[in-house]
């Protein structure tokens, strides 16, 4: 580790914060600075969605580690300021308070933001989810709602849409395709999602896309795209993210849909990238790849971590991730290429105790389990490195 006394890890999350831990564990014992823009411990987001919405968990249980432990372990935070610039040949991050921070080894982990509508967000009763304060401030939203409108029925919109239907709330759930999800695990599965969802009385509207919200001040109706216009006092726009990489703008440094990173997660000499904002080539996969998805962000920012301290070695997980809604919960291994055969292997959509596998050429590339978590992970280990 020579010549590596000064680590800087922007973006104090779920990857960044395993990220720090990583290289302490693993022997760094130079400086170790962890940026954050966000004025708030580190926290975990998966809970935000579920029970800090249902209101079964004060946010307080949503921190990653309690705050004596960055003290205890010497890590310094600097909290409530943005990485603003960065100086690839200088080695120095800029802040948004106008301090310089020196480095020998920095980690990108600054995640990813909502997407937003290009019309509406200045209305009172119109969300995105991201943050412990955007969830708070949606449930309190829900608390005094009648009507609500999710616009999305990826993750994060069925996610909330559920968590909105069990509070009681008129649910309506906007989609432009035909089924929610089925671009990514395919018609069977995502039939099986539109039923649970209308079974316990979400309205879903799929095939239709929202063109206005209106309102005077407060959101009160959204508008589709055949003009209908749907009553809603909250409105959760849920289209998906997109990388936080414009502090990085100029830097030099590769960007496309991500910090681009080789196979071992570095981007440039002395700079790695983990977690959501991360696009790297996944050898196990062959294929450049940008995950959203809390287990990556633990496991790549061990990865990084390592790198950092010199190991070469590639990383190449088969990823996963959970949702749960309602009384499901689907957990998902490997990839769902667009077009690819999805078909159940065990047990039966209509019991709601299934697996499905995925494949391409007749290869399991991914597999999915719905309450059924036993046999998705035996079944993982059927997918098939390239
Ligand atoms: C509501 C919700 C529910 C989810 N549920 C699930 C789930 O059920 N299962 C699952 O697998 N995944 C889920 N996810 C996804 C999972 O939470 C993410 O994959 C994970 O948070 C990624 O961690 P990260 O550290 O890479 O990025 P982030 O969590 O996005 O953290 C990045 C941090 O960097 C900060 N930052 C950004 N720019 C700057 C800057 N310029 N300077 C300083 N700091 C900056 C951000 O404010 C943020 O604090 C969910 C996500 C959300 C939002």
């Amino acid at each position: 580790m020579a010549g590596l006394d000064r680590v800087v890890v922007v973006g104090a999350s779920a990857a960044g914060v395993t990220t720090v831990e990583t290289l302490r564990r693993e022997g760094y014992t130079g400086a170790l600075t962890l940026v954050g823009d966000e004025n708030a411990l580190p926290y975990d987001r998966p809970p935000l969605s579920k029970q800090v919405l249902a209101g079964t968990w004060e946010p307080a249980r949503t921190l990653l580690r309690p705050g004596s432990a960055y003290a205890e372990q010497d890590i310094t935070l600097k909290l409530g300021h943005a990485a603003t610039g960065l100086d690839l040949a200088g080695r120095r991050v800029t802040l948004s308070n106008g301090e310089e921070i020196g480095y020998d080894g920095l980690v990108i982990a600054t995640g990813t933001r909502p997407r937003r509508l290009p019309f509406g967000h200045h209305l009172a009763g119109v969300h995105v989810l991201r943050t412990v304060g955007d969830a708070l401030a949606l449930r309190d939203g829900l608390l005094r709602a009648t009507s609500v409108v999710v616009v999305g029925a990826g993750f994060l919109g069925t996610e909330a849409a559920a968590a909105a239907r069990t509070l009681g709330l008129d649910v309506t759930l906007v989609d432009p395709l035909p089924l929610p999800l089925a671009h990514v695990f395919g018609d069977e599965v995502a039939k099986t999602i539109a039923d649970l969802h209308t079974e316990r009385g979400v309205r879903l509207l799929t095939g239709t896309g929202v063109t206005g919200l209106h309102g005077d001040g407060a959101v009160t109706a959204v508008e589709l795209t055949d003009g209908t216009l749907l009553a809603a006092d909250v409105v959760l726009v849920a289209i998906g993210a997109e990388p936080v990489t414009d502090w990085l703008a100029g830097s030099g440094l590769p960007l496309d849909d991500g910090v681009l990173c080789d196979a071992t997660c570095q981007a440039a000499e002395g700079v790695y990238a983990a977690g959501d904002v991360a696009r790297w080539f996944n050898p196990r996969f062959g294929a450049l790849m940008r995950v959203e998805h809390r287990m990556n962000a633990t496991e790549q920012g061990m990865a990084a971590a390592r790198t950092l301290l010199g190991a070469r070695t590639p990383f190449a997980p088969v990823p996963y991730f959970w949702t749960d809604q309602f009384d499901a919960k689907i957990q998902a291994y490997g990839v769902f290429p667009a077009g690819a055969d999805v078909v159940v292997a065990h047990g039966s959509p209509a019991d709601r105790r299934f697996v499905a596998h995925c494949s391409v050429r007749g290869r399991v590339v991914g597999v999915l389990g719905w309450n059924a978590a036993k046999q998705v992970r035996q079944d993982r280990l059927l997918i098939t490195p390239v």
